[in-house]
Formats: structure tokens, sequence, C-alpha cells
């Protein structure tokens, strides 16, 4: 309401408490002066999450939501979802935000900023310039962020369809050769800070594939780079993201090649529009635009990788054709889709039986993460997404206010958007990309062989659940 308004300043001073601002970690702020004790955000990383990294401590007038210790989010078991962010109401909680970083680079004539933009984010931006929500405004986007000066705009899509092709093959090799099953999905940067911190015995299941802007960033500075005779040191990576937690993401060590950090910075799906909002463009009324070549094609496969399901929805038609070698004449797996907290299904790959789990929202990841750890996980590939709904309801998309998301099913409406984006796409398989099969023939070698493995996979490690 201050930035609508344009206040900037607050003539009413009383007696207040005064708290320090939690700036510490790479995803999240908290500005406590802010909070009015509605314990909305208490209540979903509890219940919601069932992480309870935050709490209401003292009485009175020093009540105030805190931390273990009344440490930063930085050095608890805080998994940077964001989904507390969706739920506070005044903005005391909210995103580190980076647009000053990205303004900085747009205007250095010496850099080579390149965007790119998640599934997700198309179906919910916008939402922040008044449209109906789960509108597709895919080509608007990708104006507006010419508009806003990026040398190149691609997408996070081709991106996805590198982790399938990856994924899958991971998958199948696994499956052939039982070997740590099951497998589970590793495109969820808050899913892994849970594995790592609070089932360290699971680190062996997770897929060791990079996430999906990760895996372009890496390409991006690698074979981009090569092929245009740009000096990768020059390019900046900008990703688009629903997520908070893809800020931690980027800035993992693990998440470099030669040095060189895959992706530069992250934003959410609220700051771009804060960006397009800051440059005074008519978001409504843009014309619409296709995303630049050689990257711009990408398939249906990677276009669900927004909702739950969809990861495991896009790797099963891959590992289909991978191991039948037969084409799949259904490519819609019902029984992963849906808003169920936790989806089983038993799918028949030519004579074998693969039996399969998708859950979403960190209370039903305990729930698998708790079977597998226990020895009694009944499936074999298991796609997990932090988010309740997946990253279409991610904790950097806009915020609704209680009373629409009371009455509005918010998640089924960006969904059923994606879903009839890959229904729309001419190409629905991962591997039957073109742009992929390209770049892995002329430079990637076979997945997960080689350079591939090198630029396209990693490794996760136990950390401390506090570090107070
Ligand atoms: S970001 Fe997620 S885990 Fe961290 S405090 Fe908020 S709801 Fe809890
Ligand atoms: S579900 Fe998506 S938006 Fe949510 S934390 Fe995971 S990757 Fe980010």
């Amino acid at each position: 309401m201050a930035i609508k308004f344009n206040v900037e300043d607050v003539r009413f001073k009383g007696e207040r408490v005064k708290h320090e601002i939690d700036d510490k970690s790479p995803s999240l702020v908290r500005d406590f002066d802010k909070c009015v004790l509605c314990r909305r955000c208490v209540a979903t990383c509890k219940n919601v999450q069932k992480i309870g990294a935050i709490d209401c401590v003292n009485r009175g007038f020093e009540s105030c939501v805190s931390t273990a210790y009344n440490g930063s989010l930085n050095d608890v078991n805080c998994t940077f979802c964001g989904q507390c962010i969706e739920s506070c109401p005044v903005g005391a909680l909210h995103e580190k935000e980076n647009i000053t970083d990205v303004w900085q680079k747009l205007r250095d004539p010496d850099t080579y900023v390149v965007v790119q933009t998640a599934p997700a984010v198309r179906v919910a931006l916008g939402e922040e310039f008044g449209m109906e929500i789960g509108t597709n405004v895919t080509g608007k986007m990708v104006t507006a962020l010419k508009m806003l000066g990026f040398d190149k705009v691609f997408d996070t899509n081709t991106g996805a369809d590198f982790t399938i092709m990856e994924e899958a093959t991971e998958f199948v090799r696994r499956f052939k050769e039982n070997d740590n099953l099951p497998m589970a999905t590793s495109c969820c940067p808050a899913w892994i800070k849970f594995v790592e911190t609070e089932y360290p015995e699971n680190i062996p299941n997770l897929s060791t594939c990079k996430s999906p802007h990760q895996m372009f960033g890496a390409i991006l500075k690698s074979y981009y780079a090569e092929k245009n005779n740009i000096d990768a040191k020059n390019i900046y990576v900008v990703s688009v993201m629903p997520c908070t937690a893809k800020k931690y993401e980027r800035q993992r060590d693990e998440m470099q090649n030669d040095g060189k950090y895959d992706v530069d910075c992250v934003i959410t799906t609220r700051e771009l529009a804060r960006m397009i909002k800051q440059a005074n463009i008519n978001f409504v009324d843009l014309e619409n635009n296709k995303f630049d070549d050689p990257m711009g094609e990408a398939t249906g496969a990677a276009a669900i990788f927004g909702t739950t399901g969809g990861v495991m929805e896009a790797a099963l038609r891959t590992a289909y054709e991978i191991i039948t070698g037969e084409k799949l004449e259904n490519l819609n797996f019902e029984d992963v889709r849906g808003e169920k907290g936790i989806k089983k299904a038993v799918v028949k790959i030519g004579d074998k039986e693969v039996k399969v789990a998708v859950a979403h929202g960190l209370k039903n990841a305990r729930k698998i993460s708790e079977e597998i750890k226990q020895g009694n996980a009944d499936f074999d590939f298991v796609e997990v997404m932090a988010c309740p709904g997946g990253c279409v309801m991610g904790g950097g998309q806009p915020i609704k206010k209680s009373k629409i998301r009371a009455e509005v099913d918010v998640r089924s409406k960006r969904a059923s958007a994606i879903y009839e984006i890959d229904e729309k796409s001419d190409v629905r398989k991962s591997h039957e990309n073109e742009v992929l099969k390209q770049i892995y023939k002329e430079y990637l070698g076979e997945p997960g062989e080689h350079r591939a493995h090198e630029l396209l996979h990693t490794g996760y490690m136990k950390k401390e659940k506090y570090n107070i």
C-alpha cells in the first residue's frame, strides 16, 4: 500500500519495539517492525509445511515472531520455500530483492545480459497487472523483457528439456541396476535443502541432475558462449523464477563450472513485475513476441514442470521411449496430476512395472522421506516439490489476498494454463527437441556422460539444521 500511495515516511511516531532486520539469507528478508502478529506465517511454516522454523516468542508488548535463539533464517532449518511470504498480509516477510543488481548490469555496455524465465512465471505474471488468474502471458512477457534491455530472452523450458534428458536417462540406469532406489527428483532447491538438513541419509536417493535454470545457465556459459564468440566472463545470466529458494540455490558452491556461477542473479515473478512497472511499460497492451533463437524452442513436456506431477509426467514420456524403443501413444499420465498431496501410480513400461509417487508441500515430503529412510518406500521414482501445488504456487509468485485464496482455486487455474501450453505444443517430448539433439550431438555427447555430466550434474551433502 505504501508503494501504491507513494508513502515514504510515517508521521505518527509512538512507542515501538525496534527489531533488527534479518537480511542474512540469500532468499528472504524479515522486517518485524512491520509485523502485526497475525501469525499466519507461523501457521504456514508449522502446519502447512511442517518445518516450524518460526514461532511466536515473549509476551505482551515484547511479543514477536522469531526463530530458534532469535537467529537469522539463514542459520536455522528454514528451507527458503517462501510460503510464509505468500501468507504475510503486511510485507514483514519478503524476498531478498535483486532488482538493483539487474538494472546495473543492463546499464553496463560491456555485459551481455541474458534472461531466462521459468514455466510457472508466464501463467502468473499477468495477475500483477490486473489480468485474470492463470492467463498465459508468454508473448507479452517476452516483449517486456526485450523492452527492459536484455540482450537475449530465453526460455527455461529448454533447460527443463535438458533436465528430462538427463534425469530420465539417470533413472533408467538406476532402475536397471537397482542403484539407490527410489530415485528422487532434484529440481526443487527447498526440497534439496530439506533432505540435506533433515534426512541426510536419503541424499544418495536424490538425482544428481541440476535444476532446469542451473542447467541452462551452464549451457549458456559454455556452448552458447563458444558458439557466439562471447567471453563467458562477460555473460550475466538472470533467471526469472516463481521461487525464493532459487536465490539460495544459485549461489551454492556446487553450482559452478570453471569458477563461474551457472546463474548470476535470480529474481522472482513479483520482482519482474516491479521492474516492468518501474520502466512504465503498459504490460496489458503489449504485442506478443517469441523467445530468441537458437535456444527458444522447448517442448510441452518442459512446460508442465511448473505444476505438481509435471516433472514425473515429462520424465515418464522420455523414459518410456528409451526403455521400450516404442512410440508412447497416450502422453497424459492423469494419475500423477491433480491436487492430492501424495499421488502414487504404477506405470507399465514394456514388460516392467515402474512404481512412481508424486508429493507436493513439505508436509508430504516429510512422509515420503520417512518411508525412504525406514526402507519401506513402495515406489521406484518420486517427484517432490516443496510448495503446495508445485512452482505455480511458489514463494515468488504474485501474492493473493486471503479472500481470493478462499474463493478461487488459484493453483488449478494456473496449472490448467500450463497444461494447455503442453496440449498446444507441436513437440511434447523432451527427447524430440531438435535444438537439444543438436547440442548433444555437437557439444555434450550422450546424456549423463562426459561433458553432459560435468556441466549438468552436481552433488549434495549433509548440512547442519542449526548454525547457532
Ligand atoms: S521460507 Fe518456508 S521454511 Fe522458511 S520460514 Fe518461511 S515457510 Fe518456513
Ligand atoms: S516447488 Fe518450485 S517454487 Fe517452490 S521451492 Fe520448489 S522449485 Fe521453488
